[in-house]
Formats: C-alpha cells, structure tokens, sequence
C-alpha cells in the first residue's frame, strides 16, 4: 500500500449524537479527553462520512420517543452549523460526494430503533423531513414494527405496522438498517424491500456466534440483495468468550439500573449516580480481542457477502470497551493498513473502508 494514501471512510454507526443533548452537551469541535468521536479525530481517522444514530431508551424515555429525537437531531445539526468549514449534514449521495469535495464530513442522520414510532408509520415523514436517511428498525427491544434478536418473538418477523414502514421507507427513499433485527425480521425485509438493506453495526455470527450477529446465511441473502453488511468494532461481538464475560458483568449492571430507574421515578441522573461506574470498570479489565480481529470479520463477511457488500459501522461512543489498535475514530487508516498487510489490493480496501456504503446511500436516498 502506499504509505500516502488515506482511504476514505464511511461509518454506518456512532452513537455519538447521544453525547450532544443533555445536562453537559459536548461541542465536537475540539478534540475531547473521552469518549471516541470528535471532529479532529474524524479529521485524523480519514473520516468523509459519519452516520450519527440518534436513540432514545424505550423504557427510560416513555413518551418522550419523537420529541428527545427531534431534539437530538437537532444537536447534530447545531454541530454541523457551529462547524460549517469542517461538517455538514448531507441527505443524499450526492451530498456526502460533496461534503468530501469542499473538504467536509458529511453528517448523515440515523435513528436507533424503530419504537420511536410509536407505531406510526406517518411519523417517518416527520423525521425524514428533519433530515433521517436511515432507521434501524429495531433495537434491543422487539417493538410495534417488528422483533428484535434479543426481544421477545412478537411478530415472527414484521408486523403489519413493520410491513407498511418498510413500504414508506422504500418510497421515502430511507435506508433500512436490520442491524439488532431478529433472523426472522431480517429475512422478511430483504424479501419485502424494493431497496437493497443495511447492516450498520454487526460482527460476523460465524466468528463469534451470537444472534447480535449476522450469519452467513444472512450475509448472502443481503448481497443478493444489494445491501452492505457493516462490522462493529465492538470486542464482545468478535468474540464469543469475551462476549461471555462482558455481558455476565452488563447484565448486572442493566438489573441495577433499572431496579435505581423505579426507585428514583426513572430520574436518569440519579441512577448515574447511584450506579457509578465501578461496572464499566470491571468490563475494562477483561482483556479484549484487538484490531486483528475486526480485520478477521472483515474479512469473514468480504469471503461470503463479497468485498462489494462489506463495510465498516464502528458502534464509537456507544461502546464500553474497544478493539486495541482502534481506540478512536482516528485510528480508522490502522484498519486499512492491517488489511493491506494481508495483501488486499488498495481498491478492495476502499471498497470496504467507505465506498460501498456510499454506493448504497447514493442508490437509496439519491
Ligand atoms: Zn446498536
């Protein structure tokens, strides 16, 4: 590889926009002392394109669904206004194409799971007029589109609801994301979308099985479709031990939390508190798999999904561990370079870096 070239990088998936609202809104313009995402690190990591997840807990946030969105989007297209030179809020490929060619990042507006709705679809308007090109349709929770792989099996799939937002989103020109979706979900919209689909923050099942993940199966229903399947740098979804460990401690942790949410009256602020972080501690000590690994489902998902199908969605900012040698936004090139050493040709690694999920916005928003 040519030690010169910065390949440029499209992420199907931050969750940064979660850290702009709130009682201490972080401004991404300076580089920050936590967390993973900022626009020098995006600057430095090679970053052209940013998909900004903006969720809403579905059981803290009870109807506050549409509204602590809207809000949220609007903090990410503060950001971009208050750093115009070097960010900029894009709504079709041709406006990410463009943000790279006056030398800014092109923000692109996601929402984290489909309860938002609230069951209903006429509210995809609204947030597609505030800008949203891409909804993962569900999240940790099964909701009223459709089951979630770590919810309970509601629809076996989609429900009536789920079957008219997927119409919507098709007409809207919306991308679909099926990352957290249940098998039975994602097999469903891939048969029903006239648009090729989304996964934005999935690691290989084949490699680390787990239902997060996405099965080779899934891998070639979504290539034949059209879609990008995008791996999460996330350690405890490449590995199966490590996930083991991490989620022994997690669920300890979501107990805790939500035992504190009915004591305190849902107050988020107290629960933190209380709860401090001696949790997130625990996780961070368990020793995790490193950049090799992302590169090794890269490659997993490239062998059977084909390269043209591969990208990368890094879940930054929603992660309580991360990757050695991907420790930010700005390590993006090392990913690149691991490839590269293992004899991918520069093409392939463009492909994979962010070219592929440009090629599927650009094929569903325009
Ligand atoms: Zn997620």
């Amino acid at each position: 590889m040519d030690d010169e070239r910065v390949f440029f990088v499209f992420d199907a998936h931050c969750d940064t926009a979660l850290r702009l609202t709130g009682d201490n809104p972080l401004d991404l313009g300076k580089r920050l002392a936590d967390g993973h995402v900022d626009l020098p690190r995006m600057a430095e990591g090679g970053v052209g394109a940013q998909v900004f997840a903006c969720w809403v807990d579905p059981d803290l946030k009870v109807g506050r669904w549409m509204p602590d969105t809207l809000e949220m989007i609007s903090a990410v297209r503060c950001q971009a206004e208050k750093h115009s030179e070097r960010l900029t809020v894009a709504l079709s490929g041709a406006e990410i194409a463009a943000a790279g060619d006056s030398g800014r990042i092109a923000a692109v507006i996601g929402v984290e799971g489909g309860h938002v709705l609230g069951g209903s679809v006429e509210r995809l308007e609204e947030l597609h007029g505030a800008g949203v090109r891409c909804l993962t349709l569900t999240w940790m929770n099964t909701n009223e589109l459709a089951d979630s792989c770590d919810g309970e099996r509601k629809w076996e799939g989609l429900s009536p609801a789920g079957r008219e937002a997927i119409a919507a989103m098709n007409r809207l020109g919306m991308v679909i994301d099926l990352s957290h979706a249940s098998d039975g979900t994602f097999f469903e919209v891939v048969e029903v979308s006239t648009a090729p689909v989304l996964v934005s923050h999935s690691s290989a099942r084949a490699i680390c099985d787990i239902p997060r993940n996405i099965s080779d199966e899934m891998l070639r229903a979504l290539a034949e479709s059209g879609g990008v399947a995008c791996v999460n740098f996330f350690p405890a979804f490449l590995e199966k031990e490590t996930h083991t460990r991490v989620f022994e401690i997690w669920g300890r942790y979501r107990e805790e939390r939500s035992r504190l949410s009915a004591e305190y009256g849902g107050d988020p602020k107290r629960v933190d508190e209380e709860i401090g972080t001696g949790y997130i501690e625990r996780i961070k000590k368990i020793p995790m798999p490193g950049i090799e690994a992302v590169a090794d489902h890269v490659e997993h998902v490239a062998s059977v999904a084909g390269v043209a199908h591969t990208g990368i969605g890094s879940d930054f900012d929603g992660i309580m561990a991360v990757p050695p040698g991907l420790e930010d936004v700005s390590k993006m090139q090392a990913l690149a370079e691991v490839l590269a050493a293992r004899g991918w040709e520069d093409g392939d690694i463009a492909s994979v870096m962010g070219e592929n999920l440009l090629h599927l916005f650009s094929t569903v928003c325009g």
